[in-house]
């Protein structure tokens, strides 16, 4: 085994990875103690590394159980590209390639190990296991998709079950099972079925901050705004439809518009929907438009924008299918269009349910949807207020958070609606106590006599909208509880009687009827359009000789950071976030070429020669980033204070940046007058002390123009 003088180390060999995302690292040091572990993390979490770094530190084979032939197909290759061993065994191969996959798992040479469940506990191959177990030792089983041992997760899968005989079988090797599902029950179902021994329990936090969350009316404009975000997003696009006839008719106006599109559905022929689906992974086509029968077991990184076209049919399938968005960690957006037609669509198809449970059921979950689409608050504080997890709010990045309505104070309505509860004894729900309120009358009200309380007709001055707008919101506020049977009865708390003694005001943030646009965030990218573009070609003709998806070559963070710093060098290519050892060796001099063939085009200096040992250091992360805003034309007393740090902090970064070869451009810092000046003094005296050259020059040059010439001067002459 390769000893690492650290985690972070092994991290950067293999993966290429400067950091470990949260929890990783804490999983991945319980993983090298043998404990069995259950990991509970949002898509894009980075479950995967969990397992992979520790089989590469620990002795043995890693045995990866997972449910999907795509999904392990992804995770071989991607594993193979850091030259990293790793193989999987299902029914897609033939006899001959399965015999010689076993054989290089008895030599030893395969470190990890994928399999479906069926194939693992089967007759023939258990006997196998055992020989592999004797032989070379199973460090690990790694359950991904853990929740497919559970019939109350969405995707039950009946030979999961039988894993927990591994258990039986092999007691001292130890479980690390997965999952991104996040209620309880299947929580502690997985410890259960797997007979999972004191496990240690991670559960992330299922917010994704780099998802922008979004609502839209729509409107008639809906589709060319939907034109405007994919045309936007520039990066991989899914937008999800209710109906097969939806998809197709969406896709065929979008060809239409010249946007490269393709359909996916139950209704095509498996042939088509296998070509489509790797048509959109290796990024030939860009956008995919498709019912919720795309998506599972698709581990694209890149997908940069998901549109629901359509109102998707509950929170949690919200929750899931926006989430393919940015699983690569980078600034991905998630708009819903919500409309009243799409509400009656599927009020009606919930109607033709015969069981009456089920119907509630989805009715229930039909409201939380609009509830959300509706909703004033934080679009995180009510997503993650659904599973359980308490979230503040003010993510700053959700339409509700960046453009925030004004808030009015609206305690004395909510006393009204919350008396109202409490006087038809917590046992209605939602419309009929507003319909109290507004002193309606029908046969219900009636028959309950409650336009006899105190509070029937109290509320006429406000809409039904506006008294729904409030009960939704002191519900995502926690100021009102709902039943979760399917009827959906209001019930008060301890804050709800708070309000109603005067202890607690309530806001409310009210709409106001405005076009919401995309502010560009600080996201949008300021390297060089034009390089970005051919390192992306690059990447692609590359991915395409292996007939692997781009992102396995590099991700698009690796891909931008390239564009922004420009390295020039292996050494400096090799500290890239997303370049580890293997990748530098593989890829490095290409991407390296196609830099300097872009800076040559652009008359920038290129000075270097590829040398490993070269003397020239790497900005920092600041610098870095007070390059990104002098290339966006700001000045210095701008740049510090847009960053909140003294002019002569920037100017450092900048003098520094010029040592360092980074493209900063003198002339606007720097009079042109004054830089020939200065150089002609250097050119003459040589390197010397600022005080001897300010002298020869006079008054009106100042130290910090001289110093940001002799560095040029430096750099020049350096070679
Ligand atoms: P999950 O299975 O939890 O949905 P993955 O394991 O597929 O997530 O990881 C999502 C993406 O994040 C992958 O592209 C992976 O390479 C990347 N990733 C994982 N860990 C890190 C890390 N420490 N730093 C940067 N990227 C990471
Ligand atoms: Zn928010």
């Amino acid at each position: 085994m390769l000893q690492y003088p650290n985690l972070e180390q092994a991290l950067k060999y293999h993966f290429g990875y400067d950091r470990f995302r949260p929890g990783q690292r804490q999983i991945i040091e319980d993983a090298l103690q043998n404990r069995d572990l259950l990991v509970v993390m949002p898509t894009g979490g980075g479950k995967s590394l969990c397992f992979q770094l520790p089989a590469l530190m620990k002795k043995g084979l890693t045995v990866v159980v997972s449910p999907l032939i795509a999904l392990m197909q992804d995770q071989v290759e991607a594993l193979r590209n850091n030259n990293i061993s790793a193989t999987f065994l299902n029914s897609s191969l033939n006899a001959y390639k399965v015999r010689s996959r076993e054989d290089a798992i008895l030599s030893g040479k395969v470190r990890l190990l994928y399999v479906a469940p069926e194939r693992l506990l089967s007759e023939r191959f258990l006997p196998f296991l055992d020989l592999v177990h004797h032989q070379i030792g199973i460090s690990t089983f790694a359950i991904d998709e853990a929740h497919c041992v559970s019939e109350w997760g969405h995707d039950f899968r009946p030979e999961y079950r039988q894993l927990k005989s591994l258990r039986k079988r092999y007691p001292d090797v130890p479980t690390l099972a997965l999952t991104a599902t996040a209620t309880d029950r299947v929580r502690s179902d997985i410890i259960q079925q797997l007979g999972l021994k004191q496990p240690s329990i991670h559960i992330a936090s299922f917010n994704r901050q780099n998802l922008y969350y979004e609502v839209r009316a729509k409107t008639k404009q809906a589709y060319a705004e939907l034109l405007e975000l994919i045309r936007d997003s520039q990066g991989s696009t899914i937008i999800y439809c209710l109906t097969r006839k939806k998809v197709d008719e969406l896709t065929f106006k979008l060809q239409n518009d010249k946007i490269p599109a393709l359909p996916y559905h139950a209704g095509l022929s498996d042939e088509e929907r296998t070509t489509n689906q790797t048509r959109f992974i290796r990024d030939d086509v860009r956008v995919m438009v498709a019912t919720i029968a795309f998506g599972m077991g698709i581990n694209k990184p890149d997908v940069r924008l998901v549109v629901h076209f359509d109102l998707p049919r509950n929170l949690e399938s919200y929750y899931q299918e926006s989430g393919r968005a940015g699983r690569d960690g980078e600034a991905s957006r998630c708009t819903l269009f919500f409309s009243f037609g799409d509400i009656k669509t599927i009020e009606w198809s919930i109607n033709q349910k015969t069981d009456a449970q089920e119907q509630l059921i989805a009715k229930q979950q039909l409201r939380q949807v609009i509830d959300y689409a509706e909703g004033t608050d934080c679009r995180r504080t009510i997503q993650l207020g659904y599973f359980g997890e308490r979230f503040p709010g003010n993510c700053g990045n959700c339409d509700n958070c960046r453009h925030p309505k004004p808030m009015q104070d609206w305690t004395i309505e909510a006393m009204k609606f919350l008396s109202c509860v409490a006087r038809c004894k917590e046992r209605f729900g939602m419309l009929h106590i507003i319909d109290v309120l507004r002193g309606a009358k029908n046969q219900k009200i009636t028959q309950y006599e409650h336009d006899k309380l105190s509070t029937y007709g109290i509320g006429k001055d406000r809409s039904l909208d506006e008294w729904r707008m409030l009960g939704r919101s002191l519900l995502h506020q926690g100021l009102l509880e709902q039943t979760t049977d399917g009827y959906s009865v209001l019930k008060l708390n301890a804050l709800s009687w708070q309000v109603m003694r005067r202890q607690r005001t309530v806001l409310l943030a009210v709409p106001i009827a405005q076009k919401i646009t995309w502010q560009e965030g600080s996201e949008k990218a300021v390297e060089s359009e034009i390089l970005w573009q051919r390192l992306r070609s690059l990447r692609k003709q590359l991915a395409d000789e292996q007939s692997v998806p781009p992102y396995v070559i590099f991700p698009d963070s690796t891909l931008k950071l390239m564009a922004q710093v420009q390295p020039q060098t292996l050494a400096e290519f090799g500290k890239l976030s997303g370049v580890g050892s293997h990748k530098l060796a593989q890829y490095g001099k290409k991407f390296l070429a196609e830099i300097k063939a872009y800076r040559q085009e652009q008359g920038l200096l290129v000075e270097q020669q590829d040398n490993s040992t070269s003397s020239v250091s790497f900005p920092s992360d600041t610098e870095l980033v007070t390059l990104k805003l002098h290339q966006q034309g700001l000045s210095i007393p701008e740049i510090a204070q847009q960053r909140n740090l003294s002019p002569s902090t920037i100017f450092n970064h900048l003098s520094k940046l010029i040592e360092k070869n980074q493209s900063v451009d003198l002339n606007q810092l720097v009079p042109l007058e004054h830089q020939q000046k200065i150089w002609q003094v250097l050119e003459v005296l040589g390197d010397i002390a600022l005080t001897p050259i300010k002298e020869q020059l006079g008054e009106s040059y100042t130290f910090d123009e001289i110093r940001l010439v002799r560095e040029k001067w430096r750099r020049e002459n350096r070679k």
